[in-house]
């Protein structure tokens, strides 16, 4: 089990949820980082008495300073904030809970400095996979998933790492709020019906994601590139109930799954605490009560963002990296209702179009992908 942690994102949806593990560990918190919301920060460092916190904007980090300015507490912001949170000294694990390609830096520094990494910020591998899993093995570090599904097969895998007995991996995806609907439907969604998850509160971006099944694509991705294994080997299926998590079949034929209530305060204490497993406030399954677990084929017509991530996937190189910028700025775009539904894959798919494709790119080549795919949708926009 580790012994102090720093948070990055730690006020966002997986941040609480990090914190709850923290409680119910009593585990010390060397750092906590925010993008703006310095009342929450404020309210966090009060309780856990962080010796770094850091906010994303001058602004933000004024607005905390002020705050708790009776508190030893030490203020920092923007990326140099976040990589000094990333490398605290105290810490030997980061969980990074960060929203998007922001996270990349941060876990490359903790990951040179050391510490087991928790992994949530999947944007992260999608972008930079290669590079961050080259890193993970240069450095000898533990990069423990926190994603529901990566936990999952994780789990699957403790005692059983050999990556030639591994057939397939299936990952399970509840289809979000729009599943079974036709093209001609999903014209006339509106944002409060996306953000109206069936099975998991998360934060905004995810949740759009989950909508638009793109959030599956990105976890195709990161399944390659925890686990090392090409496209062909992962595969998507829908299970409405997000109680199997995720699942492995082997060559011989043999699937193991994990399965466990939606929480993911689950696989976040499982990141802190292995190879240990320990009591978790989070309810348990039954399976008399649960109803009946069921699975169906992902609508590849309905939700393009699904087969254009498994395109990118495919291409390699950078166009991973544009996607998911574009894909950020997109979402962006429609949760300030200036874009509708199938516009997000519309301008993310020409955004992957028009940026150039780099094989084999080093960092500083997949982050002018990821900003030149922002830069054409924005470009794109009316
Ligand atoms: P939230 O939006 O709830 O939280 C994001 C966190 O990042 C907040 O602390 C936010 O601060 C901070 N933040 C946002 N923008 C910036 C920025 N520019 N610079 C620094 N910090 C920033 O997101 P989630 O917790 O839902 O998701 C976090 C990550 O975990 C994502 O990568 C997501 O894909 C992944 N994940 C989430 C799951 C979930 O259940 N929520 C499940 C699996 C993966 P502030 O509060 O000040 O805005
Ligand atoms: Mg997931």
């Amino acid at each position: 089990m580790v012994q102090c942690v720093s948070i990055l994102g730690s006020t966002g949806s997986i941040g609480r949820q990090t914190l709850d593990i923290v409680d119910n560990l009593q585990i010390p918190v060397a750092a906590l980082t925010a993008g703006t919301n310095a009342e929450r920060m404020a309210q966090q460092c009060r309780k856990y008495r962080p010796r770094l916190a850091v906010m994303a904007t001058e602004d933000a980090a004024e607005k905390l300073r002020n705050a708790i300015s009776d508190l030893p507490t030490k203020v920092l912001w923007g990326e140099e904030g976040l990589i000094a949170a990333a490398t605290v000294q105290e810490a030997d694990c980061v969980i990074t809970a960060v929203m998007g390609m922001v996270g990349l830096k941060p876990t490359l520094a903790a990951i040179a400095a050391g510490k087991r990494i928790g992994l949530a910020n999947k944007e992260t591998l999608v972008c930079a996979g290669e590079l961050v899993m080259a890193a993970v093995k240069r450095h000898n570090v533990e990069m423990i998933p926190v994603d529901s599904e990566h936990s999952a097969i994780f789990q699957c895998l403790m005692g059983n790492s050999r990556k030639r007995e591994i057939k397939r991996i299936v990952l399970t995806c509840s289809g979000g709020p729009f599943f079974g609907m036709t093209p001609e439907q999903l014209q006339t969604v509106t944002k409060a019906d996306a953000l109206r998850h069936p099975n998991w509160k998360m934060g905004p971006k995810i949740t759009i994601d989950c909508a638009t099944l793109m959030n599956k694509g990105l976890e195709v991705i990161e399944a390659m590139r925890l686990y090392d294994l090409p496209l062909e080997q992962v595969d998507v299926v829908i299970h409405r109930q997000s109680i199997v998590h995720s699942m492995v079949e082997f060559v011989d034929g043999a699937v193991m799954a994990q399965l466990g209530s939606p929480d993911m305060r689950l696989p976040i204490q499982l990141a802190m605490t292995y190879p240990e497993r320990m009591e978790c406030p989070v309810e348990g399954l039954d399976l008399l009560t649960c109803g009946s677990l069921t699975f169906a084929e992902p609508d590849m017509e309905a939700f393009p963002c699904l087969a254009l991530a498994r395109k990118c996937a495919k291409l390699g190189g950078t166009a991973c990296a544009a996607m998911n910028g574009a894909n950020e700025e997109a979402v962006a775009r429609y949760l300030d209702d200036q874009i509708g539904f199938y516009d997000i894959y519309r301008l993310v798919s020409n955004a992957v179009d028009a940026v150039p494709l780099i094989t084999e790119p080093t960092l500083e080549e997949i982050l002018e992908a990821d900003r030149l795919a922002r830069q054409a949708v924005r470009e794109m926009l009316p």
